[in-house]
């Protein structure tokens, strides 16, 4: 199979009408037609086989996983997606990984009505490189730079699960409970996009981003971004009952440091707290206050006393160590 009839067979697929998409896969450009008057939210993510996803990795869960790691990044602006492009090097051009990869990954982008337009197909050791493509009202957007001292600190839905699975397939001692009850926590992830455009419609959100690397080392980047710190309550985290059985030090590195949690972190102004509840409600997504920004830098943990906890867990970062 020649690289024009891999991408005939698997990623040519005529755009749905009706969408942002005027000209799709099969040109030397795709042509795009987002809302008059809004703007372009643009964002790329790459997947390396060995690093980002293991040899071997299921290949629908994959084509889920790539698509939904970009999403997310959309969904933490507030963007709503008009479509994505596909950069894919393949060692072979094997059916049997192509099919499910392409089943995996289209169902997740007809679930969003955010349709494949163009690519580039080569040949090379396996990676993933998408592109997103979204748009947002102007002024709109949830920018990292944009937290206030005395805001609420929020985050949808819960973490930790995501690294539970990845502690239970490696084995690590500490681990505890059973993979399939986490497992798709780690491999499908659920971007929170209608979440991000109901927050970006609300008066009072201001700084959002999605937690990939663990939730304190995620917080940096909002700290960082807008020269403020921040004070979690540890008891306001919302625990799965998957976490329950670990001893309370994994358990607080889970849900602080796990990573690969796609969650959204964002603050708002205490007077919107009912409207981020009611945006979380019409998202069908549990959002729930965690914390508080303050202008004093760095970030505590604090416990149901008010006592700092002291915090050994830190971000995964790739290239800690190396
Ligand atoms: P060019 O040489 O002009 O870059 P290509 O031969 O690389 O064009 O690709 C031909 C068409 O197929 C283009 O419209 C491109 O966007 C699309 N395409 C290539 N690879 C993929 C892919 N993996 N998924 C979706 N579209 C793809
Ligand atoms: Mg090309």
């Amino acid at each position: 199979m020649g690289e024009f009839e891999l991408i005939a067979r698997h990623f040519a697929r005529a755009a749905p009408a009706g969408g942002a998409v005027v000209l799709g896969v099969g040109d030397d450009c795709a042509l795009l037609q987002p809302t008059p008057g809004h703007q372009l939210a643009v964002s790329t993510d790459m997947l390396v086989e060995g690093r980002h996803f293991f040899a071997g990795a299921e290949p629908e869960a994959l084509g889920h996983k790539a698509l939904a790691v970009n999403l997310s990044d959309l969904a933490a602006m507030g963007a709503r997606p008009l479509g994505f492009t596909l950069a894919l090097a393949l060692p072979a051009a094997d059916e049997a990984w192509l099919a499910p990869f392409a089943r995996g990954l289209f169902a997740l982008a007809d679930a969003h009505h955010c349709p494949l337009v163009g690519g580039d197909t080569t040949r090379g050791p396996l990676t993933l490189s998408l592109t997103v493509f979204g748009e947002v009202r102007p002024g709109r957007a949830l920018r990292r730079d944009a937290a206030r001292a005395g805001d609420d600190l929020w985050l949808s839905g819960r973490t930790g699960e995501a690294r539970l699975a990845l502690a239970l397939r490696r084995g690590e001692p500490w681990a505890r409970g059973e993979l399939a009850a986490v497992q798709d926590r780690m491999d499908r992830p659920t971007p929170r996009l209608a979440l991000g455009q109901a927050l970006a419609a609300t008066e009072g959100v201001r700084a959002a981003l999605d937690v990939s690397d663990g939730l304190l080392g995620d917080l940096g980047h909002i700290l960082q971004a807008s020269g403020l710190g921040a004070a979690i309550d540890a008891e306001a985290l919302p625990v799965a009952p998957a976490l329950a059985a670990l001893d309370a030090e994994h358990r607080l590195d889970c849900l602080l440091a796990g990573g690969d949690d796609y969650e959204l972190l964002f603050t708002a102004d205490p007077s919107a707290h009912a409207a981020v509840l009611a945006a979380g409600a019409s998202a069908g997504v549990a959002v729930t206050r965690i914390g508080r920004l303050r202008s004093a830098p760095g970030w505590r943990v604090l416990d149901a006393q008010g006592h700092d906890l002291t915090i050994r867990a830190r971000g995964f970062d790739h290239f800690a160590g190396a």
